[in-house]
């Protein structure tokens, strides 16, 4: 055995070295073992509208059942398109500027390398989701980060541009923004906008969270002037209707980029689980009802654990979308005893309180940075969120 190991140890891609497991599934395995309260990995405890997944069962039973065509089921691309103009005004057709992936990890994961070479650099904002760094190495593309700083992450224009080289090929953006909760607003959109435009650089636009915003209406950057033509817009149909184990997600482009990301995302995974299409494609056509009802569910959860980890010491950072905050540990940890730095205090923190956080410092490759901060998920049932707020006040 361990020749085997050190056999897979040396063929290993060296570009792939020090990803190891993802911090999600690090999290999650941990609150199992100590049978912890999971605020740590990004899913719901509650499933997605029962007549999404009524749908689905029906088709798992009666058909469709076999491959579907490449770039997803008709009626599915035809549900993302009236989506995009419903909400955005966006007129995306859905015979050629749609595609359905495996989650937008698929979409992301097919936008770049399809579209990205050896030496070609890619911009992103730091904090960063955790497959963006993977997935650019995979393509063996370069991550040029541009620090968000903490607590108002506010876009500095002057790093997007000293950022920017004759190798920049994509930027990948992400609003709103895993961890930090951010939504980049409109000025900070039509900056970034500006960047690409006059730099000639495509957009990677993952907008998973689009119908978690807490501040007014989700803004796709894809809607400013002279951009629907540069980007790739991304959904997932695992945040939008809480089914994350589904992985359906979709990409909305102009028909070159559509294809580009098509032509790897056929070698990828070819085309994703066909049951599982009619069923979103209903779930994207629910009345607005439904989205207001997601928003302001996770808005009362959101306040709900913000007030509980204030009152429990910690000083929470404000977030405006997503079903994740932040918070900085260092005057809880003073107080109770613990590590100071977050990848240590997470690790700690299911034996002192029973509840699993991310620490937010996986989240850069700036050494140092987001050492004091972790992030919590609030996509969870109140009585959960109420259990996790106890544990966390009665610590010793
Ligand atoms: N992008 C961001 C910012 C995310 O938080 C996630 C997590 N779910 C994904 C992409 C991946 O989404 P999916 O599960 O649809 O692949
Ligand atoms: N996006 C989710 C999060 O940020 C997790 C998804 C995953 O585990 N890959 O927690």
């Amino acid at each position: 055995m361990a020749d085997l190991a050190r056999m897979v140890e040396a063929l290993r891609n060296p570009r792939l070295q020090g990803f190891g497991t993802t911090i999600f599934a690090e999290m999650s395995a941990l609150a199992l073992r100590t049978e912890s309260i999971n605020l740590g990995q990004g899913f719901p405890d509650t499933d997605g509208p029962v007549e999404i997944a009524d749908i689905a069962a029906e088709c798992v039973r009666n058909g469709p059942n076999q491959y579907p065509p490449l770039p997803g089921q008709p009626d599915l691309r035809a549900a993302v398109a009236e989506h995009q103009q419903r909400f955005y005004g966006l007129s995306y057709d859905p015979d050629t500027e749609v595609l359905v992936t495996a989650g937008a990890t698929e979409a992301i994961a097919a936008s770049i390398i399809a579209l990205c070479d050896h030496g070609d650099e890619v911009i992103v904002f730091e904090p960063t989701y955790d497959s963006y760094a993977a997935t650019i190495a995979m393509a063996g593309a370069t991550l040029v980060p541009v620090i968000l700083e903490a607590p108002a992450y506010e876009l500095d224009v002057d790093a997007l541009r000293g950022a920017v080289t004759p190798n920049s090929r994509l930027l990948l953006l992400n609003t709103p923004h895993n961890p930090t909760g951010k939504v980049f607003s409109e000025e900070e959109l039509r900056a970034i906008a500006a960047v690409a435009i006059e730099y000639d650089l495509v957009v990677v636009s993952d907008e998973v969270y689009e119908h978690m915003t807490f501040t007014g209406p989700h803004l796709p950057i894809a809607s400013l002037p002279e951009m629907r033509e540069r980007t790739i817009t991304i959904g997932s149909a695992g945040k939008t209707f809480s089914f994350t184990g589904w992985k359906v997600g979709w990409i909305t482009a102009p028909s070159e980029l559509r294809a580009a990301a098509m032509t790897a995302k056929q070698f990828l995974t070819f085309v994703n689980a066909a049951p599982l299409q009619p069923a979103v494609a209903m779930g994207l056509r629910l009345p607005d009802a439904y989205f207001a009802g997601l928003r302001n569910e996770l808005l009362a959860k959101r306040d709900r654990l913000s007030a509980g980890l204030l009152a429990a010491g910690f000083d929470v950072v404000p977030t405006q979308g997503t079903y994740f905050l932040s918070a900085n540990i260092t005057s809880f940890a003073a107080a109770h005893n613990l590590p100071a730095t977050s990848i240590e205090f997470c690790l700690a923190l299911p034996e002192a309180a029973g509840v699993v956080a991310v620490p937010s410092e996986v989240f850069y490759q700036t050494k140092e940075a987001g050492r004091s901060l972790i992030r919590f998920a609030f996509c969870k049932k109140d009585d959960v969120l109420d259990a996790a707020i106890e544990r966390l006040s009665n610590v010793n």
